[in-house]
């Protein structure tokens, strides 16, 4: 497009809320075939509030959110704010390690404390009924706690949009619970991905890109990785700051409908140039 065309197109998109930050944006718009959702954060809220927690060894339901909320300090992943109310400043964790897509790790009491993915805590890896995180002090596994997350308002819609305009969908989560199918199924997506390392998520896009160009759409951390490896990369405007920095795209206000909107744009910016 030409720069007088891109310039109108640029303010129209910033009033829709849509933040364009890499030339060629335009041109690469109207191409997409194919775009891939993160769960947490992305098509959810990612407010997750807790549901039920079940105590398997010594520490009892105080403690052991307790606990979670101490090694979850700092931390800017959805789950760590589902904890927050439970920061009891008398527990004192030290050599806190952070492992992007996993948890969380540190030494309380003398004792190493793991807070994560089932995987990552108890070393072994079945679907979940729920987002579950799990909490171990030195390898004893001593509660999982359930969570609930909401899907965003403008979700549905976003789905239907993107269907219409032919494109293909897709989930790419790290969460291991059968909601990330059960998510799929309600929305219409029936190409659902789970239990993905950051590496895992960006090694599906790659296998995707080989058959068309992909759109992949993030919040976290976790996404920085798959959104600089992609054709295309869309993140949240209340994501983590790493994801924002890797994306060619940011949604102010979150609203994933937006993205249908800059599609259009993009055509029709396209358009005055031929
Ligand atoms: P998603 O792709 O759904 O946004 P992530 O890749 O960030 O999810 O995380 C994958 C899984 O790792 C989570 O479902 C959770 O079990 C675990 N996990 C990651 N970060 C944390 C954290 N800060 N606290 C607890 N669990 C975490
Ligand atoms: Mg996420």
């Amino acid at each position: 497009a030409t720069p007088t065309a891109v310039t109108c197109g640029t303010a129209i998109m910033t009033r829709l809320g849509i933040i364009t930050r890499r030339s060629g944006v335009f041109e690469r718009l109207p191409k997409i075939q194919h775009v891939v959702f993160d769960k947490t954060g992305t098509l959810t809220l990612g407010s997750l509030s807790i549901t039920s927690i079940e105590l398997t060894a010594e520490l009892s339901e105080q403690q052991a959110l307790n606990y979670i909320a101490a090694l979850e300090a700092g931390s800017l992943h959805p789950i760590a704010k589902a904890f927050s109310q439970y920061t009891d400043r008398s527990i004192n964790v030290t050599e806190r390690q952070s492992i992007v897509g996993k948890g969380l790790s540190g030494v309380i009491d003398g004792a190493v404390c793991k807070v994560g993915s089932q995987q990552f805590v108890a070393g072994s890896n079945n679907i979940e009924s729920c987002t579950t995180v799990w909490l171990s002090c030195n390898d004893i596994v001593q509660a999982r706690v359930s969570l609930n997350d909401e899907v965003r308002p403008e979700t549905a819609q976003a789905v239907k949009q993107l269907k219409s305009m032919g494109c293909k969908l897709s989930i790419a989560s790290g969460d291991n619970s059968t909601e990330v199918v059960a998510l799929g199924q309600r929305l219409g997506i029936s190409d659902t991905h789970q239990g993905l390392s950051p590496k895992g998520k960006l090694e599906l896009i790659d296998r995707f890109q080989q058959h068309g160009q992909v759109a992949m759409f993030g919040d976290g951390i976790n996404d920085a990785p798959v959104l600089a490896g992609a054709n295309l990369s869309v993140a949240m405007g209340s994501g983590a700051a790493i994801s924002k920095n890797s994306a060619d795209i940011i949604l102010l206000g979150d609203n994933l409908s937006r993205f249908a909107d800059a599609v259009n744009v993009a055509k029709k910016t396209g358009r005055i140039i031929k």
